[in-house]
């Protein structure tokens, strides 16, 4: 018994069993490659297969991609927001969904279910000075969020029959 293909393949499968992680990036890699080169050899059927890709995920996974989009135009309108406003503050990556495991994926004020979309909230509004960090940020289904407004927290929660 030589060292025949079939030793090779052997190694080959007991090296990736041993070794998951550095096949995972392996394959990565490999299939980095494959998508550089039929990108390189046809860039525009490339595109449009992506394209067609993409549009068949967003058909399959609308919530997902629904999530996906609130989730980012929050956190960017509220940078954007707060830069304007010179109030400073960084939120971490991963709020949203940080927010949504404390609150039970329930809007805070009306007790909504939030998996249908939720807009990210500054308690304090920006707008009054509240700052775009993780600790004044609460998960709102999205029309408390519009009604709250810029409102003072206090005031809005009143409206709502809270507090005295
Ligand atoms: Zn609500």
């Amino acid at each position: 018994m030589g060292k025949g293909k079939g030793n090779v393949k052997l190694q080959k499968k007991r090296y990736a069993e041993r070794y998951p992680e550095k096949e995972r990036a392996r394959n990565t890699r490999k299939c980095a490659r494959r998508r550089a080169r039929r990108k390189a050899e046809d860039p525009i059927g490339y595109a449009e297969k992506r394209r067609a890709a993409n549009a068949r995920y967003r058909e399959k996974n609308p919530e997902k991609v629904r999530a996906q989009r609130a989730r980012s135009n929050a956190i960017w309108n509220g940078k954007r927001r707060a830069l304007l406003l010179g109030t400073g503050g960084r939120i971490s990556s991963g709020i949203a969904d940080r927010l949504g495991k404390i609150q039970k994926w329930r809007c805070v004020v009306c007790l909504k279910d939030l998996s249908d979309g939720y807009h990210i909230d500054h308690i304090f509004p920006l707008a009054l000075g509240g700052r775009h960090e993780d600790s004044n940020l609460q998960l709102l289904c999205p029309s408390c969020n519009l009604s709250k407004g810029a409102k003072h927290p206090v005031d809005f929660m009143r409206s709502r029959g809270f507090l005295l």
